[in-house]
């Protein structure tokens, strides 16, 4: 059975007292996740160590990071690799979120090495697809996301596709408070399972969690996520904020 995961993005938000605080102060609320439901927190690099700290012993609750380098290791300064973050305990890593596309020039095929190099570290790659309002309004939104899937997922086996968390992002969505409808939602993410389906066969797309991100708030968590196709989501603003993030985990099916 796929995962239902809430995944917080902080982005480059909060001090490191901050971010300490709101997850003592999430964890102290005391939700209790079944087998089949992950709370995540794709926390800045810095405080990676902190969080995967204050997330211990609290059952499927996990840390994240937001990003990491396609290449292995040497003279990349400022860089930090998937190894660094094997060896700190890191099973995640959000790659190819919409702001890593726009602003530092991501590819698809360099979004392809970064998954490759997760997935070769065993850790779990959330792999972000999503397309911009102008490619919505031209209606061209599901052709867009299944060429950013077949360029960054379709070299990989059965078995390692399985091990890719989705999450589609509509960038039209992102931090703008405008959500997609939950019909807008789950049309895609079935289009999204049924490319992968296409591909890889129905029980393989069936296993891969989809998650949907863009102005997710506690207010509209629970409705989004009843989409059957939709698998939680991942959440940026709201994220921020302990107790909204809280009624969010308790959003997941
Ligand atoms: C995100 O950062 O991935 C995101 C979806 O942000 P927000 O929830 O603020 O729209």
């Amino acid at each position: 059975m796929r995962k239902q995961i809430a995944a917080a993005n902080w982005k480059m938000n909060l001090t490191y007292d901050q971010g300490e605080a709101l997850l003592k102060e999430i964890i102290g609320a005391g939700i209790q996740l079944s087998s089949n439901q992950q709370a995540l927190f794709a926390v800045p690099f810095p405080y990676l160590a902190m969080a995967k700290a204050a997330v211990k012993g609290q059952t499927n609750f996990d840390i994240a990071a937001q990003n990491c380098s396609n290449k292995k290791s040497g003279a990349y300064t400022g860089e930090v690799s998937v190894e660094m973050l094997q060896s700190m305990g890191i099973g995640y890593c959000v790659i190819g979120h919409s702001e890593r596309r726009e602003y530092f020039m991501e590819s698809n095929k360099v979004l392809a090495e970064k998954v490759n190099i997760c997935l070769e570290n065993n850790i779990t790659p959330i792999f972000c697809c999503g397309e911009a309002l102008q490619v919505r309004e031209e209606s061209a939104q599901n052709a867009f996301v299944q060429q950013q899937l077949e360029e960054s997922l379709f070299h990989l086996t059965p078995d390692q596709v399985q091990k890719v968390v989705i999450a589609y992002e509509p960038i039209w969505a992102i931090g703008t408070g405008k959500t997609a409808s939950t019909e807008q939602a789950q049309e895609m993410h079935a289009h999204i399972r049924q490319v992968l389906a296409g591909k890889y066969g129905e029980a393989v797309a069936g296993n891969i969690s989809i998650l949907y991100g863009g102005s997710v708030k506690a207010n509209n968590a629970a409705e989004l996520f009843a989409c059957p196709d939709v698998d939680g989501g991942l959440v940026g603003g709201a994220s921020l904020l302990a107790q909204d993030f809280v009624q969010i985990i308790k959003a997941l099916k």
